[in-house]
């Protein structure tokens, strides 16, 4: 039997009644804060991501699913949301026609990484980019976004930390000292083998490595190193001033350096304490030069994206209260084959008024079909047999207080539209 690739899941109901939630709530925090969905391809050129994320990132050198497709053409299912985001800004010439955006998007993401508890190869983000402006206010309200959009799903236990990176040129000048720090022989032997590469590739990526030793020699050595011009600390003391006015708890952490090339200045991640290992749950930050290394103008940018299979993990919801929330209102159950019919009817008639309603397909025993009603659960269930018919008339049961009553057909719709609002 051919089965799912490693990697990939199946998001079946009633758990995918529970993402529709999330993707709802989400939706409905980005027009608050008048973010507009943007949908890109889910392939691209590879370029795009060679360029933007950068050529010695994880995710460019060992993450991309990548293909040469018939036209013999280098293509990538999209890895990360800002990349596609920024060309069709760029492509659609926004910068031009209406520059300040305010985007967000909901979908799939690729990352060949190694399968393990918590990371997949097809992933899910919710994420927003604002684009058009340097403002330290902007930065503010992004994590505003985020941590609204924790609290309205209901994630409770997550911890913001913040990190400034300054510009390209703070940048540089912070992976100039790393370097050299780094490179001396007897610091650079304690460090492990993929450090002792970004040592010379990709230096930044030191402040975040996870093996332990890494951590002891990077803390070590890395004290009060300055790098920030006073630009970069004047807008970071802004942005802090911002999420202080919004009493929205945080710590800075220097150690946060986020794994692309584009971003500077602001840098975030939101943990969550039950996550284990893999307990990012959604980062972001400001990127500054992407736009205009793109071939754009000079434009600020904002962004963030949040995993969706890490927050529904961190819900944490079993199956029976996802079930209970997902119920339909009212299950019908017959007894004979005039009573059939006449359910059919009825059935379209409930639909019709915004009851959500449901049958048996198989002419069943009454009792299965009551476990039938109980397996979608079902705030209702009216019973009707030829008898009932003949009277034009039910017995509706309340599934919660197990009370019974009789119902007239014509005053069926009203009634339920009633008990159910
Ligand atoms: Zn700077
Ligand atoms: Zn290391």
């Amino acid at each position: 039997m051919i089965k799912a690739i490693r990697g990939t899941r199946d998001i079946l109901p009633p758990g995918s009644n529970e993402w529709q939630k999330v993707e709802d709530l989400s939706r409905r925090v980005f027009r608050l804060f008048g973010y507009s969905e943007i949908r890109t391809p889910i392939i691209e050129e590879t370029a795009l991501f060679v360029k933007s994320v950068g050529e010695e990132t994880d995710i460019v050198k060992k993450e991309m699913f990548s293909f040469v497709d018939r036209g013999e053409r280098d293509i990538s299912l999209r890895p990360e949301g800002t990349a596609p985001i920024v060309r069709a800004y760029l492509e659609n010439n926004l910068d031009k026609t209406d520059p300040f955006q305010k985007l967000y998007y909901i979908g799939p993401m690729f990352r060949a990484e190694r399968p393990q508890a918590g990371r997949l190869r097809q992933f899910h983000q919710i994420g927003l980019e604002a684009i058009g402006s340097n403002s330290p206010a902007l930065d503010a309200e992004v994590i505003n976004v985020l941590i609204r959009l924790l609290e309205t799903n209901g994630i409770k236990k997550y911890e913001l930390k913040l990190n400034n990176l300054g510009c390209r040129e703070d940048k540089k000048k912070l992976s100039k000292t790393l370097k050299e720090v780094f490179s001396e022989k007897t610091v650079s032997a304690r460090l492990c083998e993929d450090c002792k590469r970004r040592v010379a590739t990709n230096p930044l990526r030191l402040l975040d490595c996870k093996e332990e030793g890494c951590r002891l020699v990077i803390r070590e050595h890395f004290k009060n190193v300055e790098f920030l011009c006073s630009d970069c600390k004047e807008h970071f003391a802004e942005v802090l001033k911002f999420i202080d006015l919004l009493k929205i708890p945080y710590s800075v952490d220097p150690y946060i350096v986020r794994g692309l090339d584009y971003y500077t200045r602001t840098v975030f991640e939101v943990t969550h304490k039950d996550l284990g290992a893999q307990n990012a749950i959604g980062a972001g930050g400001r990127y500054d030069n992407l736009i205009s290394d793109m071939g754009g103008p000079s434009l600020g940018a904002c962004g963030f994206a949040l995993g969706v299979d890490r927050m529904i993990m961190a819900l944490g919801k079993d199956a029976e209260t996802v079930k209970a929330a997902a119920g339909i209102d009212l299950f019908v159950a017959t007894i004979g084959k005039e009573a059939y019919s006449k359910a059919f009817l009825l059935l379209n008639e409930l639909r019709g008024a915004g009851v959500s309603c449901d049958i048996d397909y198989e002419l069943r025993s009454l009792k299965s079909q009551m476990r039938s009603a109980d397996k979608q659960a079902a705030r209702f269930v009216m019973i009707i047999g030829d008898d009932e018919v003949a009277k034009s008339e039910a017995v509706l049961r309340d599934m919660k207080t197990r009370e019974q009553t009789n119902i007239r057909f014509p005053d069926l719709v009203n009634s339920i539209k009633g008990k159910i609002c």
